[in-house]
């Protein structure tokens, strides 16, 4: 067992950036990475969008460059997955995470900054040519597409959302439904419906995506009819929703009905006391790496000022 200060669960941008502030503000923090380090954004090739890098800068080398920021002001960065928690009810209370079902820390303030993860179809070729024309993300990921054509798969507020980004940049956008109707809210699909340049490909599944280095194109199969066409596309988005790594947190925290984790309007406090949750985790609307950075320096400033709290 190990007392720890502040406790850091996640090592995205959001966690980053709380471990950044906190280590500053002398709370020597220690985060544990996760089973994916570095998060999101170490699956993605180069982030234009970052504010403060005018060449743009790669996935991988954004979040090196994150640890060593956080480290500098004294951050410990330890590998391992938080597997259990056992989080106290009331105002200084000690929290009790269990990391890789082994090590035991105790911690008055614990920051969880453990991100979402993107659903897939699970074709072999989606994962052979991801970053490679196959995203989860339009606004990271379509401006690469600029002026070509590209399909999105999906039929929520994400998938319409993604397809009208993608339509202002893109020549043409196929949506492809695998149902005769969509789950997004009536406005969204209005403004699919009317976009000269979105051509929504009703009770339609992908059979395959095409290319061998590159996305070329998909294979296609209309499921009332039986019928297999194909598409070419030169970006392929899967816009099927998100699943956020909230699991071992249930029951003990507030979340929405998809899991995203509630916090207190204007913060990142949960209904916990000490407990603060940044990043994706608990935002299922933005879900950028800069609002996410904006989220952890928020949980350190919360969780700093928690702990100022109960000490005096
Ligand atoms: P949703 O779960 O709402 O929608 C997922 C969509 O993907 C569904 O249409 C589903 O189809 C489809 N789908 C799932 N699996 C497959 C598959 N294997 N093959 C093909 N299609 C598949 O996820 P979203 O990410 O769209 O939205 C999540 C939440 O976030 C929602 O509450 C949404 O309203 C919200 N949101 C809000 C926004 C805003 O307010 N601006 C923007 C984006 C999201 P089917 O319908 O057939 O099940």
């Amino acid at each position: 067992m190990e007392k720890v200060n502040c406790l850091i669960i996640g090592s995205g941008p959001a966690g980053f950036t709380a471990a950044i502030y906190a280590a500053r503000a002398g709370l020597t923090p220690v985060m544990y990475q996760g089973n994916q380090p570095g998060g999101q954004l170490t699956i993605t090739n180069d982030v234009e969008n970052y504010p403060g890098y005018p060449e743009g800068i790669k996935g991988p080398m954004m979040m090196m460059d994150l640890q060593k920021q956080a480290e500098r002001f004294g951050t410990q960065v330890r590998p391992g997955l938080a597997t259990k928690v056992d989080f106290a009810m009331h105002e200084g209370g000690v929290h009790k995470i269990w990391i890789d079902d082994e090590i035991l820390i105790e911690t008055q303030a614990v920051i969880i900054a453990t991100g979402a993860t993107a659903k897939w179809l699970g074709l072999e070729s989606e994962k052979r040519l991801e970053n490679n024309g196959v995203s989860a993300c339009a606004v990271c990921d379509g401006f690469f597409f600029k002026g070509m054509d590209v399909a999105v798969v999906g039929a929520g507020d994400t998938a319409c959302e993604e397809a009208s980004y993608l339509s202002k940049l893109c020549k043409k956008v196929y949506l492809i439904v695998r149902r005769d109707e969509m789950r997004a809210s009536l406005i969204m699909q209005k403004r699919v419906e009317h976009t000269a340049n979105i051509e929504i490909l009703w009770n339609t599944v992908t059979e395959d995506i095409l290319g061998v280095e590159e996305v070329e194109g998909a294979r296609l199969k209309n499921n009332k009819t039986g019928e297999i066409s194909e598409i070419k596309v030169q970006g392929f988005f899967v816009a099927i929703g998100h699943e956020p790594n909230t699991k071992i947190f249930k029951g003990q925290l507030d979340t929405d009905q998809n899991g995203y984790i509630e916090t207190i309007k204007g913060s990142t406090k949960t209904n916990l006391p000490g407990v603060f949750a940044c990043g994706d985790a608990q935002d299922h609307v933005y879900r950028q790496a800069v609002t996410a950075a904006g989220t952890g320096c928020m949980a350190a400033l919360d969780a700093e000022r928690y702990l100022s709290s109960i000490e005096s």
